[in-house]
């Protein structure tokens, strides 16, 4: 009980250039973590340190690669969590939880010699929805003792704690959050358009017996509307068709059946869920 939400990884080892896409929010974010690489200057010009990232966008687009990556670029401990983690639990244990998980992160960055630690909480969300009526108060005492945690941060602290956050329900959360001083960097993670989708097939393709014949250009054009998880299951369920066929290598038709497979997949599970 308690310590099986807090999956240490200590210092990730992913960079930015394992992402693929996603220019732009990658330029965002690097340049919001710049403030925590440099937060001696920061703290000599008196400017607030950067508390909270908010990452949103579709499931599956890299928001927890990006997190993984914001670690590994600004050489801190990864401590992760998600909102879901949070669902019925005891009025005050949510709260006990988040305090926990801010001491676990500067603990971890301590006994690692590192100067910083990241806090990432996936599917903020449920946590930190707009509030509605009595029914929701243990997650009230949850988001804010999450907030109170946030608040607390400063730079002259031994380490740095920072936040990053992720959500697929931006217009969801409670405006609390947003306020300055705490998630108030926005970084929009979206669905990779023809060029991204290219290079993350080619990344997820790399490691595997591809066919001469596959035009990878062509497989970007027919995943239009793929998130970065559905290009690299579609990577995985090709490799699965060419293996049952006896196939020695991958051939278009592999990833055409997998391209059908995934969509019809994602089709499934939205019906299973009407
Ligand atoms: P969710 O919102 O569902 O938690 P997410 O946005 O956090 O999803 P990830 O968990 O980061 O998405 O991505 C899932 C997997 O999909 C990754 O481990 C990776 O294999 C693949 N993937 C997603 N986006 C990309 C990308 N831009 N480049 C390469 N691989 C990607």
């Amino acid at each position: 009980r308690g310590k099986r939400m807090q999956r240490k990884d200590s210092v990730p080892n992913i960079s930015f250039d394992k992402i693929g896409g996603q220019q732009r929010s990658k330029e965002e974010l690097k340049e919001a973590l710049d403030f925590l690489i440099h937060r001696n200057k920061i703290r000599e010009y008196g400017i607030r340190p950067i508390k909270g990232i908010l990452l949103s966008g579709p499931p599956g687009t890299g928001k927890t690669l990006m997190a993984k990556a914001a670690a590994h670029y600004t050489d801190s401990v990864f401590v992760t969590t998600s909102g879901s983690e949070f669902v019925e639990m005891y009025v005050g244990v949510g709260a006990q939880r988040i305090r926990e998980l801010f001491q676990e992160a500067r603990a971890d960055a301590k006994k690692n010699h590192k100067n910083s630690a990241i806090i990432f909480i996936d599917e903020i969300d449920v946590i930190g929805g707009q509030r509605e009526g009595a029914q929701h108060r243990e997650y009230d005492q949850t988001l804010n003792q999450l907030l109170t945690e946030m608040d607390g941060i400063a730079t002259d602290q031994e380490v740095q704690v920072l936040v990053v956050a992720a959500t697929n329900r931006k217009d969801m959360l409670d405006s609390a959050l947003l306020r300055p001083g705490r998630f108030d960097r926005h970084i929009s993670v979206d669905l990779p358009d023809k060029k991204a989708r290219v290079m993350i097939l080619r990344m997820h393709t790399e490691n595997k017996p591809m066919a001469e014949e596959v035009d990878i250009e062509q497989t970007a054009i027919e995943t239009f509307g793929f998130s970065g998880a559905q290009l690299e299951s579609l990577t995985n369920e090709a490799a699965i068709y060419a293996m049952r066929d006896g196939s020695v290598v991958i051939r278009q038709e592999h990833l055409s059946q997998a391209i059908d497979k995934v969509m019809m997949g994602e089709k499934t599970d939205r019906e299973a869920t009407q």
